[in-house]
């Protein structure tokens, strides 16, 4: 036993360390210093768990392609007040959860699907969405002398990420080339086993009224790629109220 005080707690305590039969193994520090000094290592690593998180995300929302306005899109704020929308949270979230794979959003504009589809990204913190039309502009790019990428790597990319959501499909009918490549992701991301979403304001035949319109998707993405994206593929309604009306009231 050897008595010592700390002057900086005010508090006197054994600084022996010692075997049973009295051999000093070490000097103990006051219990006091010893717990100010276990904080400061758990703050460090605290912090710098908090920059790890925060440049993660950083890192995502630059790589995303999510808009602004969505960049806070969540499950929690997604407001889904039709039993078609409450499904649609479901769908989604068994997406997520590797239960499904493809999900093919339909509804009008305003109802919600690109939030829904942010909301996805942004709770994996991993994927992209990009429209049909960026992704077709950020190929044709490739094409002149000065691209330091390839068409290859950039439709490759999009194979890979974590969760692929295209936008605006069937906005305008498919060229060959299009269709190429998107049955290349398709295709690459099916035996991945990665997640797609895939959105559209128009509606799949099977659910037109008029069992073939011209507003059927199948008149834009060919019947080929439709049966690709069924299998396996799951139709989510997106019915209901005008979401941005809703919200803004
Ligand atoms: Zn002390
Ligand atoms: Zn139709």
């Amino acid at each position: 036993m050897a008595l010592v005080r700390c002057e900086k707690h005010g508090i006197e305590y054994d600084n022996e360390r010692k075997l049973a039969d009295g051999f000093v193994l070490g000097h103990n520090r006051c219990p006091e210093c010893d717990k100010e000094w276990e904080e400061t290592l758990e703050k460090d690593r605290s912090e710098e768990q908090e920059r790890i998180e925060a440049d993660r995300r950083k890192w995502f929302l630059e790589n995303s392609n999510i808009e602004p306005e969505y960049q806070s899109a969540s499950f929690e704020n997604f407001i889904a007040e039709s039993e078609d929308l409450k499904k649609a949270v479901e769908t989604v979230k068994k997406l997520l959860s590797g239960e499904i794979q493809k999900i093919v959003m339909i509804g009008a504009n305003g109802t919600g699907k690109t939030h829904l589809a942010c909301a996805a990204l942004n709770q994996l913190q991993k994927g992209k969405i990009m429209s049909m039309y960026e992704i077709s502009a950020t190929i044709r790019g490739t094409y002149t002398n000065n691209s330091t990428v390839t068409e290859l790597q950039v439709v490759d990319g999009l194979a890979r990420t974590q969760l692929l959501v295209i936008d605006e499909m069937g906005r305008t009918k498919g060229s060959d080339s299009e269709m190429n490549w998107l049955s290349y992701i398709i295709d690459k991301r099916h035996v991945r086993t990665l997640p797609t979403i895939f959105i559209s304001n128009k509606h799949t035949r099977k659910m037109c009224p008029k069992h073939g319109c011209p507003d059927c998707l199948e008149n834009f993405i060919g019947e080929d790629i439709m049966s690709r994206i069924n299998e396996g593929g799951r139709i989510v309604k997106m019915g209901g109220e005008d979401f941005r009306k809703k919200k803004s009231r």
